[in-house]
């Protein structure tokens, strides 16, 4: 097997990096990859190239510019294959998930920004001015200048892209800071760029680490304009500290502790299925995954039993057959972390309906990083288990009475990323899903996305929404001109 090499993306060219790193499948812990780490001087040398290309970038007609990200995302379509086992090789996410959801999305997002770019309004107000006359007001928006993108490893390419492509609709330049755990999507991504032309400096890809590594250059660099980050809340304390004393914008999408409210009314076998998918998918590595299900006590026990029967029937597999449900996580590191917190559930008392352990293939997959899909009940409310994110297959499952307990319940977490409410009374849907605190509300669905929503989280789970028109107001700053006429 060849061992790829990913280097890093500074002003157009690929460059070594000062050391390197090796990448291991998650499947059967083989080395897969070497990573190019790169240097604080490769770091410096990215954003001065940023800040090089900014003026040209951003004085490009909206065509222009919007014709490049539809370029990008050609170049994704183009190359749908390489970058599908990328993903897969990086992660071990199943090939019907990867396929249907990672890759297609890292096109739609630029597509939809420059859709975006192109269609946008401006806003502006007329005034009465004291003189009986009146003023024009508008708000010209200009790019917020050279940004910062750092992200995580659980949706490589879509979590990236998702920031990269507004960022340079707006008319902004980018340093890339993939997670070392998956860093060969956004390597690709870089050829796609290279490729179709974009100019030197837009787009630049630094790998490397957090602490003393590529991420901490990024943020401590006093030219870089903002820092936009998705990942863990901790990082995200972290970054904030390291950009404060240059005051700089943030904007970030951090962890969750998803709760999902079950009614006796709900459709029974849609919330079966629907909770099913927010816990398990994507081996429960996504931010919106539910670890948290409440459900009314009348169909308490026949929901639990139904939900631990689906835990144990999923396949589990090898990521390439397209019968696979669920993959291994993401690196034996983080197995680590889940196991940690299927052994504190037994302390904490939980009682284990289903998984809770590492299956046995009897082959390779026995070095890969894979556990059982899990569920617990009986923990107090507040267990460990219950208040912090573990980002992998398992939910706690507790009944409630009334409403109002269940609204309670869902609240009661320092995260307020997502929620979800099975019920058919569509009135109990609307009050209680606003009664969430959460960025993101879904009634009898989950993750079902529109890109022109705003998209994020509070307290915890983050700062600032992005999608749609909400990215606007982060990858650029108004000046308001005001006009006497
Ligand atoms: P992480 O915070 O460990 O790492 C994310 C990125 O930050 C990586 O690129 C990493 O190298 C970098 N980083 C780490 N320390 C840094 C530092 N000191 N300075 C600068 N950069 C640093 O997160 P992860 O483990 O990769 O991702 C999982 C987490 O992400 C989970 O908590 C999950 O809930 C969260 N997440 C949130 C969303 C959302 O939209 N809210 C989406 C996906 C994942």
């Amino acid at each position: 097997m060849t061992i790829r090499q990913l280097r890093n993306y500074i002003d157009g060219r690929f460059e070594d990096g000062v050391s390197t790193f090796d990448k291991h499948s998650p499947v059967n812990g083989q080395r897969i990859a070497q990573v190019h780490e790169a240097s604080r001087d490769q770091v410096n040398r990215a954003i001065a190239a940023a800040h090089r290309a900014l003026p040209a970038w951003a004085g490009l007609s909206v065509e222009a510019r919007t014709d490049h990200l539809l370029a990008l995302a050609d170049g994704i379509t183009r190359r749908f294959d390489d970058f599908l086992q990328a993903e897969i090789g990086d992660t071990g996410k199943p090939v019907g998930w990867a396929g249907k959801i990672d890759i297609p999305r890292g096109a739609a997002n630029f597509r939809a920004f420059a859709e975006l770019a192109r269609t946008l309004d401006m806003e502006s107000y007329m005034t009465d001015t004291p003189d009986g006359r009146q003023a024009l007001n508008y708000a010209y928006r200009k790019p917020l200048g050279v940004v910062g993108v750092i992200s995580p490893w659980n949706l490589p390419l879509l979590l990236l892209t998702w920031k990269v492509a507004p960022a340079l609709a707006f008319g902004n330049t980018v340093i890339m800071k993939p997670s070392e755990v998956t860093p060969s999507t956004a390597t690709l991504l870089a050829e796609v760029a290279d490729q179709a032309g974009l100019p030197a400096g837009v787009l630049n890809l630094a790998h490397g680490f957090g602490p003393d590594s590529a991420g901490e250059f990024l943020t401590t660099h006093p030219d870089i304009d903002g820092i936009t980050f998705t990942g863990e809340s901790a990082t995200g304390a972290t970054i904030m500290r390291a950009v404060a004393p240059g005051v700089k914008p943030v904007s970030f999408e951090l962890g969750g502790k998803n709760a999902a409210l079950v009614f006796a009314d709900a459709d029974f076998d849609a919330a079966v299925d629907g909770v099913t998918r927010s816990v398990f998918a994507n081996c429960g590595q996504v931010c919106l995954c539910t670890e948290r299900v409440y459900v009314e006590r009348p169909i308490y026990e026949r929901f639990v039993a139904a939900l631990a029967a689906r835990a144990r029937d999923m396949r589990i597999g090898w990521p390439l057959d397209p019968a696979t449900e669920m993959g291994p996580l993401v690196s034996r590191e983080h197995r680590e972390k889940v196991l940690s917190y299927f052994a504190l559930a037994r302390e904490e008392g939980a009682t284990v309906v289903a998984g809770g352990g590492v299956p046995v293939f009897g082959d390779d997959r026995d070095a890969g990083a894979y556990v059982q899909p899990t569920v617990w009940t009986g923990l107090k409310e507040d267990a460990r288990c219950i208040k912090e994110e573990v980002f992998g297959p398992v939910c706690h499952v507790a009944p409630f009475d009334t409403e109002d307990e269940a609204i309670r319940l869902a609240n009661d977490t320092r995260y307020g990323l997502a929620a979800a409410v099975w019920t058919q009374n569509l009135t109990r849907g609307h009050r209680v899903a606003q009664a969430m605190k959460v960025g993101l509300a879904w009634v009898n669905c989950w993750f079902l996305r529109d890109l022109r929503t705003p998209f994020g989280g509070s307290g915890l789970s983050g700062i600032g929404r992005e999608g749609g028109r909400h990215s606007l107001h982060f990858y650029t700053e108004p000046t308001n001109v005001c006009i006497k006429l």
